[in-house]
């Protein structure tokens, strides 16, 4: 290793040492599972949402033998709010598999990790590295910001060509023995001091070393790709009650907020009325004719790629018995228990509005 990227290394460590976060899987070192889950709950969503989630998690599923007992409606209902389910589906399909084939036991090296589901790159290298001590990089969005700033990377973010600038970057400066608290001193930097807009450089432990800060262009850096427009969905649900109780479905387990409960409807085609929309998507999932009648509000949810509009209506079946054609389940549920089911921000809306109305 050169002289300057031992320094790099060897300031940072010790800046960590000194000013490194005190969050609650880090007071569990020693287990990996622990590791795993923070990792998994941290992929898009912000440290201080995390950890209550984490705190209710380790003390709900306190090891991977809980948790894959656990049934997925329980795992889901802890999950409710935190978003992209699909991660939370996936630890919990990766739990089963370390207790049928691995004894119990999570691999600590980077190949094995990544064969579980949800363990991609960045995972692997994380829970390796912090873990199990390994001496891999974890490249995530802070990370890849930081070295980009310090070594004044001038490709976009996602083009090919920075990728593997970074990942050489990442691993190249990697101090023996200490990938684990250098990762996440990287990471601890980007969230406390270079952060996205306004980076701290005055207080900055690397400061001299960085090239972007001598150049001057820190907040040019990294480069952003052209951003593409968030698109916006109109979409209809409807609330249907039959003998004191309200009709749920449950979503295609594959799929954007897969294995959630919803009030079944869904997004309408270009210039489709809503209550056009709804009956076509109601005959579509669950193969009745329905009657829409009066309006049940108006909600609005923006996700991190799309953003949302639904109209809720109460609704009447016309004819026919609902069958789950293309959803995964169905249940009338009466409003006392909706409460049981996971189910995604804006559903969750009008159960609350149902069951305060009632
Ligand atoms: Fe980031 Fe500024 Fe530090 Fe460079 S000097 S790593 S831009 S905070």
């Amino acid at each position: 290793m050169a002289d300057t990227d031992k320094r790099l290394a060897s300031l940072l460590l010790d800046w960590y040492a000194r000013n490194g976060r005190a969050l609650p899987w880090r007071q569990k070192k020693s287990d990996p599972y622990a590791i795993w889950v923070s990792e998994i709950m941290l992929q898009q969503t912000r440290v201080e949402v995390v950890i209550p989630y984490f705190q209710r998690w380790m003390a709900r599923f306190p090891t991977i033998s809980a948790l894959a007992e656990a049934s997925q409606q329980d795992v889901l209902a802890l999950w409710e709010g935190l978003g992209y389910y699909g991660r939370a589906r996936n630890l919990h399909r990766a739990a089963r598999i370390v207790m049928t084939e691995y004894g119990g036991q999570l691999a600590g090296d980077p190949a094995s990790l990544r064969r579980l589901p949800g363990i991609g790159r960045y995972t692997s290298g994380a829970i390796a590295s912090i873990a199990f001590g390994y001496d891999v990089p974890a490249l995530d969005g802070n990370v890849r910001r930081v070295l980009a700033r310090l070594f004044d990377v001038q490709e976009p973010l996602g083009s090919p060509s920075a990728e593997k600038q970074l990942s050489a970057l990442a691993g190249d400066h990697l101090p023996s023995g200490r990938a684990g608290d250098y990762n996440q001193a990287l990471m601890d930097l980007g969230a406390m001091v270079c952060t996205p807009r306004a980076p701290r450089c005055d207080v900055c432990p690397v400061e001299n070393l960085c090239r972007a800060r001598a150049l001057g262009v820190q907040e040019l850096r990294p480069v952003r790709p052209g951003r593409l427009p968030i698109p916006h969905y109109q979409v209809a649900a409807a609330v249907i009650q039959r003998n004191g109780k309200v009709l749920i479905t449950r979503r295609p387990e594959h799929g954007l907020l897969g294995g959630l409960w919803e009030f079944p409807g869904g997004k309408l085609e270009p210039g489709e009325s809503p209550e056009t929309g709804l009956r076509r998507e109601i005959m579509e999932e669950l193969g009745v004719d329905i009657d829409v009648r009066e309006p049940l509000g108006s909600y609005r949810h923006a996700y991190t790629h799309y953003r949302v509009t639904l109209q809720a209506f109460r609704c009447a079946l016309v004819k026919g018995t609902p069958v789950p054609l293309q959803v995964d389940d169905l249940s009338w549920v009466r409003f006392a228990e909706l409460a049981d089911y996971p189910m995604g921000k804006l559903d969750r809306m009008i159960a609350e509005r149902l069951q305060a109305t009632r």
